[in-house]
C-alpha cells in the first residue's frame, strides 16, 4: 500500500482479487447470491449503486431523493405483502437488520415487561438469536413438527407468557424452505395481544406469486413482515425491508436523541450515516422489474426448484428432505454417503451448495437456493448432483476420529479460551505455519467434525476460524 496504484492497476487487482470468490452470476452458486439473469437490470442497478455511493441516508431532509425512493420501494413491497392502508415501512441494510428492528420495536413497545421474551420455532433464522443477544431478550425456541419441519402452533401457544413481547415465524424458513402455519400462529398471538412478526426475508418477493397458504398482512394478527431486496428482490447487497401494519407499531423502531452538542439524531434503522447506494440500486431494480418481472422470475425459480426436486428422486443415495414450499431445496443422504462430501464434489465441478449441520434430531443436509438464473441449467445441476453423489458414495461417509469426537462432544463452550481453540484447529489440521489458518480444499472432514459438536462449541470453533481468516 506504500506506493499508490494507478487506476488501471486498481482495476486489474480488483479483478484478480475476485478470482477465488464464488461467482455471483451464472446460476451455479446455490446460496448467498441471487441472479435474476436480467443483465440490463443488473447494469442499471450497479450504475445507481455507484451514483449514490456518497449520498447519506442519515438525514432524509438533506437528501430528499433517498426519502422519495424509499417511499416508492416500500410502497411497491406493501402491494406484494398485502399491507393495509396505514402501513409503515423502512428500507434497512439487510435481513438481519430488519429482524433486529422488529424485535427492538416489540421490546420498546412494552417497557413494563422487565424480562421480555420472544417465542419462535427452532427453525427461526439466526437473526432472532442475535436480536435476543444484542437487545437483552430471552428467546424461547419451540420444537417444530419433526416430519414437516413446520412450526407447531399449539406448542407455540403453550409457550406464551406475560413476558412474551413478540412471536416470530418464517415464510419460508431458510434451512428447510417451508412456510410456517402463519394463520394459526398469528391467531394465538393476537388473542393475547402480542405482536407477530413474519420473517419473509427470503420469501417476500417469491411467495406472492406462488400458491402458498396465507402468510402476509392478509392474515389478521400479523403485525410486521421482513422481506429482503438483496435476495429474491434481486437487488445488489445491502437492502431489505421491514413493514409494520401501522405507523403506531413502527414508532418504537425509531431512536432519537438531542442530548449532545451535535446535530439532532433520528435513526429509523441501526445505522446512522448510511450509503444511499443500496437503496438507489434497489429502487432501480424494483422499478425495472415491477410486479410482472417478479412474477416471471418467481415462476422460473419455482419451476426449476420443482424440476431439481423431481430429478433428485432418481439419484441413488440422495433425497429431498422436505417438499419445498418456495424456491429453497433441502437435500439429505442415506448412509451410503454424506452431504459434506457431496458439497466438496460439487465445488470441484463448479457448483456451490451449502452444507447444513445436524440440528435437534434433524439430519445434516444440503441447502440449495434456486434463483431464476439457475432455471436454464436444471439439467446441469442434476448432472452435477448425480456425479457428486456417486463420487461421495464411492468415497463413503467421512469418518470422525472417535477420540476427537468424544473430546469435542464433551467440551463446554464457556471454557474454551483462544489457546484451546487454536489447539483444536491445529489438531484438525487447520493450522498454517505462521499461526494463521490453512483452509483445506476439501471441507468435508471439518464439517463432519463440527457436526459432532454442540451448537455452542460449533459457534466457538467457527469464530476461531473466521478470526484467523
Ligand atoms: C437471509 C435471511 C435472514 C437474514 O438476512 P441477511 O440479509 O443475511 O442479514 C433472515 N431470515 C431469513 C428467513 C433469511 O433467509
Amino acid at each position: 500500500m506504500s506506493t499508490p496504484l494507478t487506476a488501471e492497476q486498481v482495476r486489474e487487482r480488483l479483478v484478480s482479487l475476485r478470482e477465488h470468490d464464488l461467482p455471483t452470476h451464472g446460476g451455479r452458486t446455490l446460496a448467498y447470491v441471487y441472479d435474476s439473469g436480467r443483465a440490463e437490470v443488473d447494469l442499471v442497478a450497479r450504475e445507481a449503486l455507484a451514483a449514490y455511493g456518497g449520498s447519506n441516508g442519515l438525514d432524509p431532509t438533506a437528501f430528499p431523493s433517498l426519502a422519495a425512493m424509499e417511499r416508492e420501494v416500500v410502497g411497491f413491497a406493501a402491494g406484494l405483502l398485502d399491507a393495509p392502508a396505514g402501513y409503515a415501512g423502512t428500507v434497512t441494510s439487510g435481513g438481519t437488520e430488519s429482524c433486529l428492528l422488529a424485535v427492538l420495536a416489540a421490546r420498546d413497545a412494552r417497557p413494563e415487561v422487565a424480562r421480555p421474551r420472544i417465542v419462535a420455532p427452532t427453525t427461526i433464522h439466526a437473526a432472532f438469536h442475535k436480536a435476543a443477544h444484542l437487545f437483552g431478550l430471552e428467546l424461547t425456541l419451540v420444537d417444530v413438527d419433526p416430519a414437516t419441519y413446520r412450526a407447531d402452533p399449539a406448542a407455540m401457544a403453550a409457550a406464551l407468557s406475560e413476558r412474551t413481547v413478540l412471536v416470530a415465524a418464517s415464510a419460508p424458513s431458510y434451512a428447510h424452505g417451508v412456510v410456517d402455519p402463519i394463520e394459526e400462529i398469528a391467531a394465538v398471538a393476537a388473542e393475547r395481544g402480542i405482536r407477530c412478526h413474519v420473517d419473509a426475508c427470503i420469501g417476500g418477493f417469491v411467495l406472492p406469486f406462488l400458491d402458498a397458504p396465507p402468510w402476509s398482512f392478509v392474515v389478521p394478527g400479523v403485525t410486521s413482515v421482513s422481506a429482503d431486496l438483496h435476495k429474491y428482490g434481486y437487488a445488489p447487497k445491502g437492502a431489505s425491508l421491514l413493514l409494520h401494519r401501522s405507523m403506531a407499531l413502527r414508532h418504537t423502531q425509531f431512536w432519537a436523541t438531542a442530548d449532545w452538542p451535535g446535530y439532532g439524531v433520528v435513526n429509523s434503522t441501526l445505522q446512522s450515516t448510511k450509503s444511499g447506494g443500496p437503496l438507489a440500486a434497489a429502487w432501480a431494480t424494483v422499478s425495472m422489474l415491477g410486479r410482472q418481472g417478479y412474477a416471471a422470475l418467481a415462476a422460473e425459480a419455482r419451476e426449476a426448484t420443482l424440476a431439481i426436486a423431481a430429478g433428485v428422486d432418481g439419484i441413488p443415495g440422495l433425497r429431498v428432505l422436505v417438499a419445498p414450499d418456495s424456491t429453497l431445496l433441502t437435500l439429505a443422504t442415506d448412509d451410503s454417503c454424506d452431504v459434506y462430501t457431496i458439497a466438496d464434489e460439487l465445488l470441484a465441478r463448479g457448483w456451490y451448495a451449502q452444507p447444513q449441520l445436524p440440528y435437534r434430531g434433524g439430519p445434516a443436509s444440503l441447502h440449495l437456493t434456486v434463483s431464476a438464473a439457475t432455471a436454464p441449467g436444471v439439467g446441469d445441476v442434476l448432472a452435477a448432483l448425480r456425479e457428486a453423489t456417486a463420487a461421495a458414495q464411492a468415497a463413503g461417509p467421512v469418518a470422525v476420529d472417535p477420540g476427537i469426537a468424544g473430546v469435542l462432544g464433551s467440551l463446554d463452550p464457556a471454557g474454551l479460551d483462544d489457546a484451546t481453540l487454536g489447539g483444536l484447529l491445529a489438531a484438525a489440521g487447520l493450522a498454517g505455519g505462521d499461526g494463521g489458518l490453512a483452509l483445506p480444499t476439501r471441507m468435508a472432514p471439518i464439517h463432519a467434525l463440527l457436526g459432532s459438536c454442540s451448537p455452542g462449541v460449533r459457534a466457538a470453533l467457527l469464530t476461531a476460524v473466521i478470526e484467523r481468516v
